[in-house]
């Protein structure tokens, strides 16, 4: 029997499954341990492979997702399913009456440990401009985010902007500074503007979700990605500054941000780089965040991606 111990994250779980897949070890030989301080990435990457093996992304999706729940058993079933597509069925996941098929959508059903949230709509005022929507959001109780993080972070940029990007939610500088996109993804996002021609000062700047979401782990602050509920919670903020601006052009800077505005069913690896007409916009687009690019595996993985990026932001300054 080997013990893998890992943190309590996708990433972390998906490390360790790569190399155990890699190495032919069977679910039935590992032994999931949670631990808290093995150092990863701050985000997760956008794999297509696991050990060398494709997997469907749907299984991808599942797994991020059901990582997030808090079975402590979700690490032995994500294994035992990621083994089953790559050994025994790659159609596995169609099966909806396969009893490990069944466990693995039990982890993604909410249980009482994760009710949901009151949501911010009691603290939107009625009829109230970008600064008061601003200053309302200082006070959003509207789910517990705010307890933790050190202040909202709400979207910045000129009322009159006809591009609006959405990002996920507030990292650990952007949490510090009260603005989004000034850490070190703020940088790429920086530079992937320069070069694609758009000036931030015309840009609005928002995020789907306006508090940091984050584990403690001694001086570090780790990202998590928000659950649902969370994202619900905080949509009405993001509606009323929509709904404010009326941009011409929505940009959707990450899985996150682009399923708030186009759904579950959004993949970015599949879908993005494409206009699409949406309730916001009749121009709304999807990309990769600018923190994908940091968290790429090497330089040329972090350089394609940035490339992805700049390709659909180009896209963006030509519409
Ligand atoms: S994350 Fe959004 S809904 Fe939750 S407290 Fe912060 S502003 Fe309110």
């Amino acid at each position: 029997m080997k013990t893998v111990e890992i943190e309590p994250t996708f990433e972390s779980w998906q490390a360790a499954a790569r190399a155990l897949l890699r190495d032919g070890v069977p679910p039935a030989d590992v032994r999931w341990r949670e631990a808290s301080s093995v150092e990863q990435p701050l985000l997760p990457s956008e794999p297509s492979s696991a050990g060398g093996a494709k997997v469907p992304r749907q299984f991808l999706d599942l797994a991020r997702r059901a990582a997030a729940a808090t079975d402590p058993s979700r690490w032995q079933i994500l294994y035992d399913t990621l083994w089953r597509l790559v050994h025994e069925d790659r159609e596995l996941l169609k099966n909806a009456r396969d009893p490990g098929v069944r466990r693995l959508h039990a982890l993604l059903t909410p249980t009482a440990a994760e009710p949901e949230t009151a949501g911010a709509a009691a603290f939107i005022p009625s009829g109230a401009g970008l600064a008061e929507l601003k200053a309302a959001a200082a006070r959003c109780k509207g789910c517990d985010l705010y307890r933790h993080a050190t202040q909202t972070v709400f979207g910045r940029g000129s009322a009159d902007a006809r591009i609006v990007l959405v990002g996920e939610q507030p990292g650990d500088q952007e949490d510090l500074q009260g603005a989004p996109f000034v850490g070190p993804a703020g940088e790429v996002f920086d530079r992937a503007l320069a070069e694609a021609g758009l000036a931030r000062e015309k840009l609005y700047v928002t995020n789907a979700v306006k508090h940091f979401k984050f584990e403690q782990r001694g001086k570090r602050r780790i990202h998590q990605t928000p659950r649902a509920s969370e994202l619900n919670a905080c949509r009405p903020w993001l509606e009323a500054e929509l709904t404010l601006l009326k941009p011409e052009v929505l940009v959707c800077l990450g899985a996150t941000a682009a399923r708030a505005i186009f759904g579950d069913k959004f993949r970015i690896t599949k879908d993005r780089g494409r206009f699409a007409p949406t309730r916001w916009a009749p121009k709304t687009i999807a990309t990769y965040h600018p923190s994908a690019v940091l968290r790429g595996e090497d330089d040329a993985q972090k350089a394609e991606l940035y490339g992805m990026l700049l390709d659909d932001l180009r896209k963006v300054a030509r519409a």
